[in-house]
């Protein structure tokens, strides 16, 4: 942990539960690697009404910006003075600004998986059919990321088609020379076995018993497959299933590392400095691997 002193500025994450969150791991490991006089802290609030009175007081107090997480990246957006865009039709803020007097948000979650695809497996989305499963915050940030970067087709599977829909609605003009289109699972069988990426954007594999959200039977050995849960113990039941057809699977500890990583960079604007993702990625394993041994011996 780096030395604070009077001097020291503040970052951190907003969400509930906080317990089981890698972040101030990760961010203090890198801030004390580069030398930052930064602390990173967790902001745990139970309600929106919390939420509200949190980041008033932040507005006071010498942050450089903040992460949120799950269950408040959309209440955010109303919170902040200005929104990017990519942010705004994602529907999700999980990277905050504090610049100027003023709160400025971003959504790193899109860039992260974009980075973590490109870099930990060389995967390039560029013309290529992609399947989001899931229309909340990570799925709206990666939709946004898959277009930009160039996917050809993206077909978002929702439980509920109208949050779905309403996510490409948000698109809107941007998907005019891509073919976007919204599913139930019940119809997603054909676009998901024609697809060279696969995404879970749910959050069906983060508990121990989670069975995977697609049936093993529409998994090929030509799918890359992404599961946005990271940090659990085991490995989840999709990326079994991919892992068991030979398809590439890939967990979500690297886009949580580089959405990390951009976030500081966008806190640090000023600044040149290269964030070594290495650094952040050790502190999350070792997070990961001490509460696995502390719950083994708990058992
Ligand atoms: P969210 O906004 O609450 O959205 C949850 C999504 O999961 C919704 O689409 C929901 O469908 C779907 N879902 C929930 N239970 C389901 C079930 N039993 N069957 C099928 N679909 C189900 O959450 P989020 O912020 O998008 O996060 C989603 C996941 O991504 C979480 O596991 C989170 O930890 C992970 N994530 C990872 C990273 C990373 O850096 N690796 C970053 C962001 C998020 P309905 O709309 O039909 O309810």
């Amino acid at each position: 942990m780096a030395r604070i002193n009077g001097t020291t500025k503040l970052a951190g994450v907003i969400g509930w539960p906080l317990g089981h969150s890698l972040s101030p791991a990760m961010h203090n490991a890198v801030y004390q690697e580069l030398g930052l006089d930064w602390a990173y802290v967790p902001l745990a609030v139970a309600d929106e009404v919390g939420l509200m009175r949190l980041v008033a007081a932040i507005r006071s107090l010498p942050f450089v910006g903040f992460n949120v997480t799950m269950p408040y990246k959309a209440a955010i957006l109303e919170l902040c003075d200005e929104v990017a865009t990519a942010a705004q039709i994602a529907g999700a803020v999980n990277t905050v600004h504090c610049t100027d007097g003023r709160l400025i948000g971003y959504n790193t979650d899109g860039r992260g998986l974009l980075e973590t695809l490109r870099h930990d497996i060389g995967f390039d989305p560029a013309n290529k059919r992609v399947v989001i499963l899931g229309a909340g915050g990570a799925a709206g940030g990666a939709f946004v990321a898959l277009i930009l970067a160039r996917a050809t087709r993206i077909t978002l599977v929702n439980r509920d088609v109208a949050r779905a829909e309403e996510l490409m609605e948000r698109m809107g003009l941007h998907t005019t020379n891509i073919h976007v289109e919204a599913l139930d699972y019940s119809e997603a069988e054909q676009a998901i076995r024609e697809a060279d990426l696969v995404v879970n954007a749910t959050s069906v594999g983060m508990l121990p018993g989670d069975s995977s959200p697609i049936p093993a039977e529409w998994i090929t050995h030509a799918h890359v497959v992404f599961d946005m849960v990271y940090g659990t113990p085991h490995r989840t039941a999709l990326l079994k299933c991919a892992e068991a057809v030979g398809a590439q699977a890939l967990d979500g500890l690297g886009m949580l590392v580089c959405q990390g990583a951009i976030a500081i960079e966008i806190w640090n604007s000023g600044s040149q400095t290269p964030i070594p993702r290495d650094i952040m990625r050790q502190a999350a394993q070792r997070e990961i691997d001490v509460r696995a041994s502390a719950e083994a011996q708990a058992r």
